[in-house]
């Protein structure tokens, strides 16, 4: 993938801290999990990013972007900017004034649940029927509206979820949703991008030349396998665009393209992503 002059997607992390403790997610794995973006900053980058509208713009990564003391004005700030806003949560949260705000603008919005069987064994401590309801209120919200937010639920399939499992996580939420997806768990032992069936052929990653991903706190990350390595990148000293094109970034892509990769968290990443796009790594109902 060539190089560009500005990422094509950015994932800007609102909130490291989450209300809940999955039991698959490797949050575990990392202390100090309990940040959010100062608001201030948040608005510098969008500031920069709005000269930017077909960048596809993220809204969470490591924890529950609707925990932000400030989401309401985070969605008003960023609305009508940006062609593609996306953006994941637990909707344990999911409340009829954030449900309004998340639809007046945001594009796609992933809802990250799982089968009704285990969720309140698996999803500590939320309840599988408050989180459902808070859905069904969001859906039946967006369809007043002639549905302008793109919903799909997702599930995590570990080694003892059921075939059952996910008939039924299907059939329940296929027709209601726009897609329905199920990830296969990662990093299991707390080595990020860790996959159980290893990719052999290693290939250049498209993600240091197409995505940045910056954390609540201000610095850079490589991408979504990226939970605590060394930073790439620090947003309070240097712009969007001058830490994209800086040398870090530079030779983190010669890296990959020569296949020569010493950087610590993408040498060890079996998960890497050959193209944009899906990494064929779950499955995905439409
Ligand atoms: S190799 Fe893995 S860790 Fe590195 S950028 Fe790609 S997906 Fe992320």
């Amino acid at each position: 993938m060539k190089p560009v002059p500005f990422p094509q997607r950015v994932e800007i992390e609102l909130a490291s801290a989450c209300n809940l403790r999955c039991t698959y997610c490797p949050r575990h794995f990392v202390s100090d999990l309990k940040g959010f973006m100062k608001y201030s900053l948040f608005m510098r980058l969008i500031d920069e990013l709005a000269a930017h509208p077909d960048t596809i713009l993220v809204l969470h990564r490591r924890g529950e972007s609707l925990l932000h003391p400030k989401f309401i004005s985070i969605l008003e700030y960023v609305r009508g900017k940006f062609n593609t806003i996306q953006l994941a949560t637990n909707a344990t949260l999911l409340s009829v004034e954030k449900a309004k705000a998340i639809i007046n603008s945001i594009s796609f919005i992933s809802f990250s649940i799982d089968t009704p069987s285990v969720f309140n064994n698996t999803r500590i401590p939320a309840r599988y029927d408050e989180v459902a309801s808070n859905i069904h209120t969001f859906l039946d919200m967006n369809a007043t509206q002639g549905a302008p937010v793109e919903t799909q639920v997702s599930m995590v399939k570990t080694s003892e979820t059921k075939e059952q499992d996910i008939e039924r996580f299907l059939s329940t939420w296929k027709h209601k949703v726009d897609r329905v997806r199920i990830y296969d768990q990662h990093s299991e032992n707390g080595v990020f991008g860790a996959i159980r069936h290893k990719r052999v052929d290693r290939r250049p990653c498209v993600m240091p030349s197409y995505e940045m991903l910056i954390y609540c706190d201000g610095t850079v990350g490589r991408c979504n396998h990226d939970w605590d390595g060394e930073p790439i990148g620090d947003i309070s000293t240097a712009g969007i665009k001058e830490i994209w094109n800086g040398a870090t970034y530079r030779n983190l892509r010669e890296q990959h393209k020569n296949l020569r990769i010493t950087d610590t968290v993408c040498a060890t990443c079996d998960s890497w992503y050959p193209a944009i796009g899906h990494q064929g790594t779950g499955k995905v109902i439409e």
